[in-house]
C-alpha cells in the first residue's frame, strides 16, 4: 500500500507519469503537423491529482512537435513547481491552473494558436463571443446531441498580465455563462478547450477548429 510520503513523491517526479507525457507529446506532434501550435506556441497540461491539485503542464519555449520527455513541469494549485526541474512552465500555466480549479471533472486543458481562431477572435466585438451553429460538428463537444446547438464562445482581450487575464477567465467560469461552454478564445492569440481526459480535450480541439474554419470562410462568402 502506498504511504503518504510515497504519494507526495508521485507528484513530483516526472519518472511517474510517463503515459500522460506520451500522449501529449503525440498531441503537440499532431497539432504542430496541423499548424495549431507553431513556433513553441500553445501549452497542454493534465491533472495528475486532485487533492492536492497537481498538473502536468508542457515548459515554456519548446517546439511543440518535437516534444521531449522532460519538456514538462509539475505545478500545484498555484501554478508554482513542485519537484526538482530545470525548466520553466509555461507563461500561461496560471489560465490551465484557474479551469482546474473551477471544473472538478477537468482532466486536460489544452491551449493551441490556429490560424482560423486568430482569426476569428480578431472579427468579435469587444466583450464578445463567436456564435457557432447549426453544424453537425457541434456534437463533437461532450453533451452536445444536436446541430441545432448553439456554442457562444467568449472572446477574452489578450494580455502579458497573465494574474489579470486568469481572474477575468476565473470569474467567467464562475458565471452561469459559462455553465454549458466548453472553452473560450483569447483576441489575435488562441484558443483554451478542456476535457475529462486528454482525448476528450483534443477532439474539443478538432472539433473546434472545424467550426472555426466553417464558420470563418462562410463569413468571407457573398451572400447567396
Ligand atoms: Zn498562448
Amino acid at each position: 500500500m502506498a504511504t503518504d510520503a510515497s504519494r507526495t513523491l508521485d507528484n513530483t517526479s516526472l519518472a511517474n507519469h510517463t503515459d500522460s507525457i506520451r500522449q501529449l507529446q503525440a498531441t503537440g506532434h499532431d497539432f504542430h503537423q496541423r499548424g495549431w501550435s507553431l513556433a513553441t506556441s500553445s501549452n497542454y497540461s493534465c491533472v495528475v491529482s486532485r487533492d492536492p491539485l497537481r498538473l502536468l503542464i508542457t515548459a515554456s519555449g519548446k517546439d511543440k512537435g518535437r516534444l521531449e520527455k522532460d519538456d514538462f513541469v509539475l505545478v500545484d494549485a498555484d501554478g508554482q513547481p513542485v519537484g526538482t526541474t530545470p525548466h520553466r512552465s509555461s507563461a500561461e500555466t496560471l489560465l490551465h491552473v484557474v479551469i482546474a480549479r473551477r471544473r472538478p471533472e477537468v482532466g486536460a486543458v489544452l491551449h493551441t494558436h490556429s490560424v482560423w481562431g486568430t482569426f476569428l477572435s480578431a472579427r468579435a466585438r469587444p466583450g464578445g463571443t463567436v456564435l457557432l451553429e447549426g453544424f453537425e460538428m457541434l456534437k463533437g463537444l461532450e453533451h452536445v446531441q444536436s446541430h441545432d446547438h448553439r456554442e457562444h464562445v467568449p472572446v477574452f482581450d489578450n494580455s502579458q498580465d497573465i494574474p489579470y487575464l486568469a481572474g477575468q477567465v476565473d470569474r467567467w467560469l464562475a458565471s452561469d455563462d459559462a455553465d454549458r461552454a466548453h472553452g473560450f478564445l483569447i483576441r489575435r492569440h488562441g484558443l483554451y478547450t478542456w476535457g475529462r481526459t486528454i482525448a476528450e480535450a483534443r477532439r474539443h480541439v478538432e472539433a473546434f477548429e472545424f467550426l472555426f474554419e466553417c464558420h470563418g470562410r462562410l463569413q468571407m462568402m457573398p451572400p447567396a
